[in-house]
């Protein structure tokens, strides 16, 4: 075969495979963008375990009807607009690719209006087939719909589950998100029926009232509150007394810059911290956001953005290993007073 340019519909669904894996992507991306916009509220409307529907409407700042066809192309984004800024990225996007990826493998449809704009808009995509901008009614904010999400991608069809654990993605990724933005409304139904509601709470002493919401309250009746900063790193949050230790590791969410993120050096840094005071086999619960200067931390890893890189990875661990390690020292020395008697 001679060498060929790839069409645009077939570079975006390469681009899919590595961001959207499953129906929890889809509504990870698309909830980050209207994040992003600024809404305060976010409605996630399923069916079939998103399978068949993912609609999510914000009520964040809209996309001009101008700008509806860019949204949806391949690395248009509002959110940089050089390598300076990628540097200090503080919004969740930035690669410009979730919507083309997302509209190459579904029957996508996206309608908005922005502040000012006295109409809005919309525009239908199928399978990377774009259609026309036509005006269409629509509250300041943004709905996004996917339908039928790999009908033209079988093998990825394929790997797809039970309604119910595709569901279960999704729930869990939305309490993490639940956990880390206390202040947005969420709404999540699934068939028509009513399934979640996140009410937003003040920040402050209202946090662990969505934490309780998220984990219920044996999370937050056996915990301690962590507030610590030193040498430019703020970490805050809550941890698990060790007497309320889980058989999995179900429940640990780990914010970076307030992005959820899995990495091996913050996984250690907890590990050990816990390890006088926890059984072999027990893993402790924890909600704990890391703050620090955007710089020090390199987000363009993956494209689903769910790891990070530490500029400074050894100050890391130790900043994160130490405050735990006080924080539960009170907790040790109980431990060893039951062990004395
Ligand atoms: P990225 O988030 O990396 O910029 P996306 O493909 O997810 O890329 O989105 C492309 C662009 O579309 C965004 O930069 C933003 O300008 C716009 N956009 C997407 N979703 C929304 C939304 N819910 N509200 C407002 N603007 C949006
Ligand atoms: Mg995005």
């Amino acid at each position: 075969m001679p060498i060929q340019a790839l069409p645009d519909t077939l570079v975006n669904q390469i681009a899919a495979g590595e961001v959207v894996e499953r129906p929890a992507s889809v509504v990870k991306e698309l909830v980050e963008n209207a994040l992003d916009a600024g809404a305060r509220r976010v409605d996630i409307d399923l069916e079939e375990g998103g399978v068949r529907l993912i609609r999510i409407r914000d009520d964040g700042g809209g996309i001009p009807s101008s700008e509806l066809a860019l949204a949806i192309s391949r690395h248009a984004t509002s959110k940089i607009t050089s390598i300076e800024d990628l540097e200090e990225v503080a919004t969740l996007g930035f690669r410009g690719e979730a919507l083309p990826s997302i509209a190459s493998v579904s029957r996508f449809a996206i309608s908005a209006r922005p502040r000012g704009e006295d109409q809005g808009a919309r525009l239908e995509v199928d399978g990377g087939r774009v259609g026309e901008v036509v005006p269409h009614p629509h509250p300041e904010g943004t709905t996004v719909e996917v339908r039928d999400l790999f009908f033209n991608v079988p093998a990825r069809r394929k790997f797809l589950r039970a309604e119910r654990t595709e569901l279960g993605h999704i729930e869990e990724w939305l309490r993490s998100l639940a956990l880390a933005r206390p202040g947005v409304e969420l709404r999540i139904s699934h068939n028509g029926r009513a399934s979640r509601h996140y009410k937003p709470v003040r920040d402050g002493g209202e946090r662990l009232r969505r934490v309780a919401e998220a984990l219920g309250e044996d999370f937050t009746r056996q915990c301690l509150a962590i507030e610590h900063a030193a040498a430019g790193l703020r970490l805050h949050g809550w941890v698990g007394l060790p007497t309320a230790a889980r058989s999995s590791a179900d429940q640990q969410y780990f914010y970076v810059n307030g992005r959820a993120v899995r990495d091996r050096t913050v996984a250690h840094a907890v590990r050990q911290a816990y390890s006088d005071v926890l059984f072999h086999g027990r893993h402790p619960a924890f909600v704990l956001f890391l703050e620090c200067d955007p710089r020090q931390v390199d987000v363009n890893v993956h494209p689903a953005k769910h790891e990070v890189r530490f500029r400074e990875q050894r100050l890391v661990h130790e900043f994160i290993y130490r405050t735990l390690h006080e924080a539960l020292a009170s907790t040790r020395a109980g431990v060893a007073a039951a062990a004395a008697a």
